[in-house]
């Protein structure tokens, strides 16, 4: 038994640890608002207050953080709307009073080197992506962002936003020159929600010495100087950091190399399931398409019944359309640990819950589509 009697953090009941110890639930889904009611109610009496609100915040501040630390109130940037986190990505940037010029793309496009090389100015500071876009399902080629802001003979900081990218993707922040990239810890990394985490380049850091921007808990300073001593300005979130160093030796022990493979072996049979279902994906460019999740259109079917369906019948979690998607998509995801015959069970989830929605479907197609494409491609 180890006795932790420092003044907090202070030792963590097994009653607790227990109740932490469960699978990650969907946080959309109905599981959770019954658990963040309870911990208001319980919290407002804790804190003696009748009606107070009492706010929860997600650990998942990273855009802020890339944002604050790098650029000025009057700072022009440029951005690409191709899907919900994007639009997110910009709606932080003007809070803080940056310009933001926004081109409309289509949600379902990927940013192209000719949208960069047509819209990327002198003036632009930054440049803002999001590698892989959540909403829709598209990976966007950093290789040719770098190239086209190379031969426009521009210079901008590039912010990445590489949340559901990082861990699961192939991710070059040195060779694509990437000023600073951020993830949190509840996708490729295979951790519960709650860390966030950037990579942040030389120049970036000499921007966060220049610019003025009203911050502190996200002021990289104290950061940059306290991890290099092991610690933190304030108290860290100890046991995550526990779980994340599991998880990176997990990712080590298979090799990142097997790790992309293993997601493009899995995003492809997704792909080939959906397409012997005879439905769309929201992507449209087979080149772009993620492999980490996969948004796929229903016209015929509110996709939130599917959703309730699966959820309710089967225990089947699938993300729903986020946005002006709502209702019209869903989205499956394969990302993080997880096999081939965890997706077959995804897909064939899906089969059925079409069927019970009334959909049509030949149930087995998709599974037996991925299933083919699984045998043939080399584990
Ligand atoms: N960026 C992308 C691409 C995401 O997918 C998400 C969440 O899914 C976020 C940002 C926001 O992360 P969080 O909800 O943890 O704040």
């Amino acid at each position: 038994m180890h006795f932790l009697q420092i003044p907090g953090p202070t030792n963590v009941p097994e009653r607790v640890l227990r109740a932490m110890d469960r699978p990650v639930v969907d946080h959309r889904g109905d599981r959770l608002p019954a658990v963040v009611h309870e911990i208001r109610r319980r919290l407002r009496g804790v804190f003696g207050t009748a009606a107070a609100e009492v706010l929860l915040w997600s650990g998942s501040a990273a855009w802020e953080s890339a944002l604050v630390n790098t650029l000025r109130a009057g700072d022009r940037v440029l951005s690409f709307n191709n899907g919900l986190f994007a639009e997110k990505f910009v709606e932080v940037a003007r809070r803080f009073g940056v310009v933001v010029d926004e081109v409309q793309k289509r949600w379902g496009d990927a940013v192209l080197a000719s949208d960069v090389d047509a819209a990327l100015r002198a003036d632009h500071r930054a440049l803002l992506i999001v590698h892989n876009e959540t909403s829709t399902g598209v990976t966007t080629d950093l290789a040719g962002v770098r190239a086209a802001i190379d031969a426009g003979g521009h210079d901008p900081l590039l912010l990445v936003d590489a949340v559901s990218s990082l861990g699961s993707l192939p991710f070059r922040f040195d060779e694509w020159r990437v000023d600073v990239a951020l993830t949190g810890s509840q996708k490729g990394l295979m951790m519960p929600p709650g860390l966030a985490i950037l990579c942040v380049s030389e120049r970036a850091l000499r921007a966060a010495t220049a610019v003025d921007t009203p911050r502190y808990f996200h002021d990289w300073g104290p950061v940059v100087a306290a991890l290099a001593q092991g610690y933190s300005p304030a108290t860290p979130p100890t046991l995550e950091f526990y779980g994340l160093r599991e998880a990176l030796r997990m990712l080590d022990e298979e090799g990142l190399d097997a790790v992309y493979a293993r997601h493009a072996r899995l995003g492809e049979g997704v792909r080939r399931a959906v397409a012997a279902w005879d439905r769309q994906l929201l992507c449209h460019d087979l080149e772009r398409c993620s492999n980490s999740l996969t948004a796929v259109w229903l016209d015929d079917l509110d996709a939130n019944q599917l959703l309730r369906i699966t959820a309710s019948r089967l225990e089947l979690d699938l993300g729903g359309g986020l946005g002006r998607l709502n209702g019209r998509v869903f989205r499956m995801g394969h990302l993080g640990a997880l096999n081939e015959l965890e997706v077959l069970a995804m897909l064939g989830g899906v089969e059925m819950g079409l069927a019970l929605a009334g959909a049509p479907v030949d149930l087995g197609r998709g599974v037996a589509a991925a299933q083919a494409h699984f045998v043939q491609s080399p584990a």
